[in-house]
């Protein structure tokens, strides 16, 4: 008889979540350990005096994802999580009051964009004709495909397909050939912030996200993001994984090359065929590998504002990016002159005005999400200074946009700096958002899934393939398990 195999992974991210299913799915033994008193990761909980915030996402696209891991193992998703359409999604707002507001429905994104580009209707078509092409070119060939170099990974690509990529375009660029007003390719190049680049510097490929949102749809799970956790961590228990939370891994042994399993923090070690780390890829190097590697370029960090309201916070529904009006000047401070930006840009997130089980009756959760750069640029930096100055910054951008309150309506404040995101989670560089995503930092050029020197070591997460994101990281998992499956054969 075969013995099952048996994997070890560190860390209880969605990625490592999502893999546990799959493995167990596939008949192996799995085994999670997660440092922290809860898995989820980035994708986590803050529950205080009847409030509920999503730590980290609170977007959430693709639902498809997440219906694909759950019929994995014969299971629907809609048992485990309930989704809720959020149309209108999201809401722009400039300094100058001008507002945008995108939503699923043609007719009423259509009208908004004619408000900022006369006559721009059938460019937003051609737009989302285009756009959908260069979707499925990346979901289905380019972004979830395991490739160990740049011929495996182009080939079966068409030259059209190629062309149709625009991976030689900026975001920019490619939202210029059909967008003539700055605003409208502000709003939608305004993803770029999150995947470690700027709309001019990003591939144009990822013109596929804002149309991914505005042709799938944004999604709310009931109770919040961390149900969706909650759902997948079901999934995987119920498939038979074993899950262990205050459990971190102090080192991962190798020896003759080989992974042969985990050393918890306590002293006991743990055997695998294989372990897989969720853990964010130069961490893993540095603190579970001792291993001396230059880290991958990462992502921006975020200082976040988790603050619970008395009472409801006017003028704002769920989603609100707020743009400042000089775009490019904050990228410039944010990734290359290494500094909190003198305009600011965030978003802000009031979960409790879709779901009002996330407050106490009449009450807010209001999230609020500043890109900072990453703690090695910023160097040393009084952080009770800087978040105090960042707080009255955010409020004062709110209250010009009549969303005000003040300070007496606070029930519970959080504040979590890059530094708390790397000690709770072990964020590299206190980077948000794992490895960035530039043009050499995709498919074969960013980390790989499987070690290139230690046989039976694994990744999954924000920072190896295919990317950044909670679906992308769930689509990673499906990539990582088909590595181990076809390695154990
Ligand atoms: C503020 C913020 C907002 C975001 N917004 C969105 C959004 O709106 N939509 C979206 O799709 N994505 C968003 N993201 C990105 C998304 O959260 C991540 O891409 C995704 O959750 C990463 O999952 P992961 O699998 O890499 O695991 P991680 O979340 O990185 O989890 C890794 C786990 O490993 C554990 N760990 C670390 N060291 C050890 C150790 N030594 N032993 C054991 N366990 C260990 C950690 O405690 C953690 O639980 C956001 C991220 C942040 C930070």
């Amino acid at each position: 008889m075969v013995r099952p195999r048996r994997a070890v992974i560190v860390g209880g991210g969605m990625g490592g979540l999502a893999l546990a299913a799959r493995l167990r799915a596939n008949g192996w033994a799995v085994a999670v350990y997660e440092a922290g008193p809860r898995t989820g990761g980035r994708a986590n909980r803050i529950e205080r005096d009847g409030y509920r915030f999503d730590t980290g996402p609170t977007l959430l696209n693709y639902p498809w994802v997440f219906e694909q891991l759950f019929a994995v193992a014969g299971r629907r998703l809609a048992d485990y999580v309930e989704l809720a359409e959020v149309d209108p999604s999201i809401r722009f707002i400039w300094p100058d009051g001008a507002e945008l507001t995108l939503s699923s429905r043609i007719g009423l994104l259509l009208r908004e964009f004619e408000r900022f580009e006369p006559g721009v209707g059938p460019r937003v078509m051609a737009f989302m004709t285009d756009a959908e092409r260069k979707y499925r070119l990346a979901f289905d060939r380019l972004a979830t495909r395991n490739a160990d170099g740049i011929l495996s990974w182009l080939r079966g690509l068409t030259p059209a397909d190629l062309l149709r990529s625009a991976v030689w375009r900026s975001l920019d660029g490619e939202l210029r050939r059909c967008f003539r007003s700055p605003r409208l390719r502000q709003a939608l190049g305004s993803y770029a912030m999150y995947l470690g680049g700027s709309p001019w510097d990003l591939p144009g490929l990822f013109s596929i996200l804002p149309y991914g949102e505005l042709a799938h749809g944004l999604w709310l799970p009931r109770g919040g993001m961390y149900a969706l956790v909650e759902g997948v961590e079901r999934l995987a228990r119920e498939l038979g994984a074993e899950i262990h939370t205050n459990a971190r891994v102090a080192r991962i042994r190798v020896a003759g090359g080989r992974a042969e399993g985990v050393e918890l923090a306590g002293g006991r070690f743990e055997p695998a065929d294989a372990v897989v780390s969720n853990v964010d890829v130069p961490t893993t190097w540095r603190e579970l590998l001792d291993r001396d590697r230059r880290p991958p370029r990462m992502t921006p960090g975020v200082v976040t504002f988790y603050w619970g309201l008395r009472d409801s916070i006017g003028g704002l529904d769920h989603h609100t990016i707020f743009l400042p009006d000089n775009v490019r000047a904050t990228y410039g401070d944010l990734l290359r002159r290494g500094r909190i930006p003198d305009q600011l840009a965030f978003y802000v997130c009031v979960a409790s005005a879709r779901d009002r089980s996330l407050a106490p009756p009449g009450g807010s959760t209001v999230f609020a999400l500043v890109p900072v750069p990453r703690l090695s640029e910023l160097g040393p930096i009084d952080w009770p200074h800087a978040t105090a100055d960042l707080r009255r910054r955010v409020r004062e951008r709110l209250r010009r946009h009549g969303a005000d309150f003040d300070a007496g309506r606070i029930e519970v404040e959080e504040v979590w700096t890059p530094e708390v995101w790397r000690a709770r989670y072990g964020l590299w560089d206190g980077s948000a958002f794992g490895a960035a995503h530039g043009l050499f930092e995709l498919g074969p050029f960013r980390s790989p899934n499987r070690d290139p020197d230690v046989r039976g070591l694994y990744y999954v997460g924000a920072s190896t393939v295919p990317g950044t994101g909670v679906p992308l990281v769930t689509l990673g998992a499906a990539m990582t398990a088909e590595r181990m499956l076809a390695d154990a054969h």
